[in-house]
């Protein structure tokens, strides 16, 4: 059965391509209001504080924990920490927004405690060699990097029960409207 929940989270795997989808909405569904998350983690190329993410010191962000102040938060790949802040995400479904968030499988389960009637999806791969080629083709971690990470996957993949639904992301496009009506809304027309 299909919930109508204000609150959608999308987990999955490593380089399961959670990012290229949730860039997809952001760029084609302006009704959808997408989650900006704090990290400690450095800004990449291109990357904008506020829009692709709040970047804090780790000070900061420890304050910020410390302070009650986020609905999840993670270290993500035993690397940086990532977290989702309540306040402008309990601001959004106040305002019956369609708020998605994109976090890894630590952060869904918090979600989960804290709002169990929120929707949860995982963005499977279509095989696992695809999700070790994209992995390996993205070529911006060292190779100690990819394997920490491919550890992590595993255990990812393992959690698919736990979501309310699957989407295989076999196609950046299908994949984000099949998220998109699962939130209730209507696709793009073709
Ligand atoms: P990246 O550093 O490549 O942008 O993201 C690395 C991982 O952090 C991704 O798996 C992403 O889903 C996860 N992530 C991003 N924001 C959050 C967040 O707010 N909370 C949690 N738990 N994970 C997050």
């Amino acid at each position: 059965m299909s919930k109508k929940p204000g609150l959608t989270v999308l987990a999955g795997p490593t380089a399961v391509g959670k990012g290229t989808v949730s860039t997809y909405i952001r760029d084609n569904y302006p009704e959808v209001w997408l989650s900006v998350s704090a990290t400690t983690r450095a800004p990449r190329p291109g990357e904008v504080d506020g829009v692709h993410y709040f970047f804090k010191s780790k000070e900061e962000f420890e304050s910020l924990v410390a302070a009650g102040e986020f609905l999840e938060w993670a270290v993500v790949h035993g690397q940086n920490t990532y977290g989702t802040l309540k306040s402008t995400v309990n601001d959004a479904i106040a305002e019956g927004r369609s708020v998605l968030l994109e976090i890894d499988l630590q952060g869904a389960r918090q979600v989960k405690d804290a709002v169990p009637d929120a929707q949860f999806v995982f963005l499977a791969p279509p095989s696992w060699d695809e999700m070790v080629r994209r992995l390996v083709g993205r070529g911006t971690e060292s190779a100690e990097e990819q394997q920490r990470r491919l550890e992590t996957a595993k255990l990812e993949l393992a959690a698919e029960p736990e979501f309310d639904h699957t989407v295989i992301n076999d196609d950046v496009r299908r994949a984000a409207d099949e998220l998109v009506s699962l939130m209730g809304l209507t696709p793009n027309p073709r």
